[in-house]
């Protein structure tokens, strides 16, 4: 049926009418767009990104490595995952769920009961586990639970145990920026290095999608983290694992409180080993005693004792108050202002007629009083701070400065005391640096640890070998001294080792507690083979060992050859 014009005319009026309707919508979106694309746009496409921007991930830098002058890792960094729970995030009804997956992926089922308690009862986050491994930072991601975040993280870790822990030290882990843990270093090298180890954090900036979750597009800003740099030390990881064996046993065998040991190479002061009784596992250290991150070697302050004999020998001879065949005597007790000093009858004394070897066989403090006495105190504390005696060197962990007196202090008594090494404090590693220049020709190198540090790229941004060095007594003086010092343990040297000759010197120092002497001994020998150009440089020290005849020679002798033996097969130093 048509319609009829009334109902035509109608019709037309009220499709017009829709037109124009239509019209002012199109026009009314237009004008919207065009006035959101350009006054309001600026505004709301700040409103974007400030909800993209939450997409901001810290990129965390890889802690540089610590290694051995051979390449061996002695601390690393690896890949870890940490896993934060947010309790306010978990609905009521899956924290059961929630808390027997973490307990079972964790491999502690039992923990499940106290981590329900620890979700119900908190609402503030809490980390579940640090440093753990990444394949279980993955499973509990896939399982994709509410309120469990997966950080990213890295673990320190140390592949030898207790290798060389006292140098090495070891790290915490804090927040440094985000929710990202990082590792900053709390003892030893870590500590010392940290400014070199630790490396420098980026970040990128992800888009990220409606739900927050993270686009799969390239982050709009990237700034890649700076990794840290490695530290190659002189160390011989070998070496220093003999080193430590050797300390430990003796120490152990002779119920010693404290111990150290030392291997330095002789010409250029690198120091191959340093070990430190007791020791402990920088992977565990929370389980161990701030007193077993002591390093004996450096921190370990005491009167030396007779060891330090070859300093005085040292100074008499270049300063030519002495020569080899100059003849002190030991006729019996001496006397220095009232005090009376002798040669008892159990150390072989009183010793007679003596040239400076005898004087260093016989160890004759009766004669050395009379070396001190023609030296002065002024020239025996001279060549005493040369030799590095009673002050820190150069070397890259924390060291005790021990204590020499000033020369206005050395009154004839402590002069006497001095010339067999009391009356004055100093380390283990001072008496082995002394050796050095002894052992040296005369020329005093620094013991150092760190031999170069390298940069992300390989490059190496520091050398060690730069170490400032100075003469401290002429080739000539070193010789004399090195000849004199041949008969201390000739008697002592086994037959593999005879073909090198070892020079050294004993040192057994009562120990005094407020004044008073007491039974206890703090042992000492350093040395040096081969005996006519010295190589290698070993100083042991036992502390208050509680044995029969706990002297040096018996003490330290023996650990001194078994380490320099073994030292000689790993380095295969042939004989001279
Ligand atoms: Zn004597």
């Amino acid at each position: 049926m048509a319609a009829s014009p009334k109902e035509y005319a109608s019709l037309n009026v009220r499709v017009t009418c829709l037109r124009v309707i239509l019209s002012l919508i199109v026009v009314a979106l237009f004008g919207r767009c065009a006035f959101l694309l350009v006054v309001q746009a600026p505004e709301l496409r700040g409103q974007v990104e400030y909800q993209q921007s939450s997409g901001v991930e810290v990129l965390l830098p890889r802690r540089g490595q610590i290694l051995d002058r051979n390449g061996k890792a002695l601390a690393q960094s690896v890949e870890a995952s940490r896993i934060d729970v947010r309790p306010a995030a978990i609905p009521p009804e899956r924290q059961e769920e929630v808390a027997t997956f973490l307990a079972e992926v964790s491999g502690t089922p039992t923990l499940a009961t106290a981590l329900l308690e620890k979700i119900r009862g908190s609402l503030v986050p809490f980390p579940f586990l640090r440093q753990t491994d990444m394949a279980i930072g993955e499973k509990v991601q896939q399982a994709n639970l509410p309120g469990v975040d997966v950080f990213s993280s890295q673990k320190r870790v140390y592949p030898f145990g207790p290798l060389a822990a006292q140098l090495l030290g070891f790290v915490h882990y804090d927040f440094g920026g985000d929710q990202r843990e990082e590792l900053f270093g709390l003892e030893g090298l870590e500590r010392s290095y940290e400014d070199q180890l630790h490396g420098k954090s980026g970040n990128a900036v992800y888009l990220l999608g409606p739900t927050g979750e993270r686009l799969p597009v390239d982050p709009v800003e990237h700034t890649p983290a700076m990794n840290g740099n490695d530290i190659i030390l002189t160390i011989d990881s070998v070496v220093q694992n003999v080193t430590e064996d050797s300390l430990e046993r003796a120490a152990k065998e002779n119920q010693a409180t404290s111990g150290s040991a030392i291997v330095l190479d002789a010409r250029n002061g690198e120091v191959l080993a340093m070990a430190s009784y007791p020791d402990f596992d920088p992977n565990e250290w929370t389980a161990a005693s701030p007193t077993q991150f002591k390093n004996n070697a450096t921190q370990f302050v005491y009167e030396p004792g007779s060891v330090f004999k070859f300093v005085v020998g040292a100074a008499a001879l270049e300063e030519g108050v002495i020569t080899p065949s100059t003849v002190i005597h030991d006729d019996g007790p001496i006397e220095v202002s009232g005090w009376t000093f002798a040669c008892p009858s159990e150390f072989g004394g009183p010793h007679g007629a003596q040239d400076l070897y005898n004087l260093f066989k016989n160890s004759c403090n009766v004669g050395f009083i009379q070396v001190g006495q023609l030296l002065g105190e002024e020239r025996l504390r001279r060549y005493s701070d040369l030799f590095g005696i009673g002050r820190p060197c150069a070397l890259e962990v924390p060291q005790a400065q021990g204590q020499l007196p000033p020369t206005e202090d050395w009154y004839d008594v402590l002069l006497a005391t001095a010339s067999f090494g009391y009356g004055f404090y100093c380390t283990p590693l001072q008496i082995a640096g002394a050796f050095q220049a002894v052992a040296n020709d005369g020329r005093y190198v620094p013991p150092h640890l760190v031999k170069e540090i390298r940069d992300g790229t390989g490059k190496v941004v520091y050398s060690g070998e730069s170490a400032s060095t100075r003469q401290v007594i002429s080739q000539k003086t070193a010789i004399q001294l090195r000849e004199a010092l041949k008969g201390v343990v000739e008697a002592k040297v086994p037959d593999s080792l005879k073909p090198y000759g070892v020079v050294g010197k004993t040192g057994t120092a009562v120990v005094y507690r407020e004044g008073e002497a007491t039974t206890l001994n703090n042992t000492t020998f350093v040395g040096a083979f081969p005996a006519d150009s010295p190589r290698i440089v070993i100083m042991v020290n036992v502390n208050e060992p509680q044995v029969e005849f706990a002297y040096a020679v018996r003490v330290c002798v023996p650990i001194f050859m078994e380490i320099a033996g073994k030292v000689v097969d790993i380095l295969r130093l042939p004989p001279p």
